[in-house]
């Protein structure tokens, strides 16, 4: 592939006997993002100098947790380790922890390997969760009946508790804060529905779904359907009430209804807790105000240093945190960032695609895609808006396979040309 490069690698040490301080790109994180990124730059720029931290010993596809949740997929499914998904990836892996940015020096520290330069530095550390802004909490995990689809130590408890769960109210919360996969906090609700109704349940059980938005989706056409979904299935909605609190041995979960400010009780034979999230602390010199990465939400290049780019949960793209939206991302960043060392303008526009398949039922799927405008962008020529089966075989079957087999291996940057290829003549 033609390209100038930059520079080469200038060398300032080592930071062990064989691996160099100083690296041509630098890409902090090695989840959704920094595994498919990794992959891109490794397999095609050979000779470039890369460096990918990652602290984890684990990779996961989150979104698999949806259906780990409802019983549907197993915890193991959804795990690899991440030395099996690099070992043919020909760059330096180091598994540690970044622990300070310092852009003006291009620079970033590492736990315990000391300091590391770059030419370029990829940031994609996502979006830490913060289940302790709820009180509570960690007495509340001791019990059987509080679980959560967003954490890997919590997200097998769910599908004990949709098991357990006899009568009384089952409530889904959605916290006062940007969260990665915005569908994810009623899918599971819908799974509970459909497993209490096939089990003989659900006339006992009261669902509520208790949510610090004001609505139930954010793009007009997939939530006039869920709307209907909730109304037909005799959901209760509370919108506006933020989880603040649980008192475990009570059974009662405390919202604070955001418009009013009144704490207000709800007892609950079951709740799954979508926790509030956040940036973590240690992306202050490269963030924005919310502490997200700053980037150009078209070009994913920092606003403020060149050599810096970010996509994922932790950049602040206005558009909805998912995997789906990581793969287009990666494909415009991969050709920027490239075309940027070259010495050029970056030439690829980032439109916000996101996606969301909605898991209605142990057996539909409603997929939502849509761009920055909030406008759908589907990619297959039928109504997406409708429940259908063939999305949930998309959902449960084709996705994770296209996960393991395309996009951690850096060969998937969206849906995009398999969108004109199917849509070909009509308009989107
Ligand atoms: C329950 C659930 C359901 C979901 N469902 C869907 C879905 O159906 N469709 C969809 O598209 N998306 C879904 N998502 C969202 C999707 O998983 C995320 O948006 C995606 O994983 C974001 O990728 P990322 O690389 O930005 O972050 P992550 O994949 O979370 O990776 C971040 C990586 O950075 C590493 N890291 C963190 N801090 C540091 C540091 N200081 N130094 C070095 N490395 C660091 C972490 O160890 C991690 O490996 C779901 C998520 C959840 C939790």
């Amino acid at each position: 592939m033609p390209c100038k490069m930059y520079s080469s690698v200038r060398k300032f040490g080592t930071l062990s006997k064989h691996i160099p301080s100083a690296f041509d790109i630098a890409i902090v994180g090695g989840g959704t993002a920094g595994m498919n990124i990794a992959w891109k730059l490794g397999r095609y720029y050979k000779k470039l100098n890369i460096a990918l931290i990652e602290p984890s010993l684990f990779h996961y596809y989150q979104p698999m947790w949806t259906l780990v949740g409802a019983g549907i997929k197993n915890f193991e499914s959804s795990v690899s380790n991440f030395s099996d998904l690099t070992r043919n990836l020909r760059i330096v892996k180091l598994r540690d922890k970044t622990v300070e940015f310092i852009p003006e020096e291009n620079c970033i520290r590492l736990a315990t390997k000391g300091y590391l330069r770059y030419n370029y530095l990829v940031v994609c550390t996502g979006i830490e969760l913060d289940f302790q802004r709820i009180k509570g909490i960690d007495e509340a995990f001791q019990k059987d009946n509080v679980c959560s689809n967003y954490s890997p130590d919590t997200v097998q408890k769910t599908w004990k508790c949709l098991q357990n769960m006899e009568s009384g109210n089952a409530i889904f919360t959605f916290p006062n804060t940007p969260i990665k996969c915005a569908g994810a906090p009623q899918k599971i609700m819908y799974l509970a529905e459909d497993y209490w109704r096939k089990t003989g349940k659900r006339d006992n059980i009261n669902i509520l779904f208790n949510s610090s938005l004001p609505g139930i989706f954010s793009v007009p056409k997939y939530a006039k359907s869920l709307n209907e979904i909730i109304e037909k299935r005799g959901i209760k909605t509370n919108f506006r009430h933020n989880l603040i609190e649980i008192k475990a041995s009570e059974n009662v979960a405390v919202f604070e209804n955001l418009d009013t400010g009144d704490k207000v009780p709800f007892e609950y034979g079951m709740i799954h807790v979508t926790p509030a999230q956040k940036p973590s602390e240690i992306l202050k010199p490269i963030g924005d105000q919310a502490g997200f990465v700053d980037v150009d939400k078209y070009t994913l290049q920092h606003v403020k240093y060149p050599n810096i780019f970010s996509l994922g949960d932790c950049s602040n793209l206005p558009t909805s945190k998912t995997a789906a939206a990581v793969a287009s991302q990666s494909g415009i960043l991969f050709w920027n960032l490239v075309n940027v060392m070259a010495g050029r303008d970056p030439p690829m526009k980032y439109d916000g695609y996101s996606s969301c398949p909605l898991v209605t039922s142990y057996s539909k799927c409603i997929l939502a895609e849509f761009d920055y405008d909030l406008k759908p962008k589907e990619t297959f020529p039928v109504d997406q808006g409708k429940e259908r089966r063939s999305m949930f075989i998309m959902k449960s079957t084709f996705m994770p396979l296209l996960y393991w087999f395309l996009h951690v291996t850096g060969r998937w940057s969206g849906p995009g040309k398999l969108r004109k290829l199917l849509r070909f003549g009509l308009s989107d």
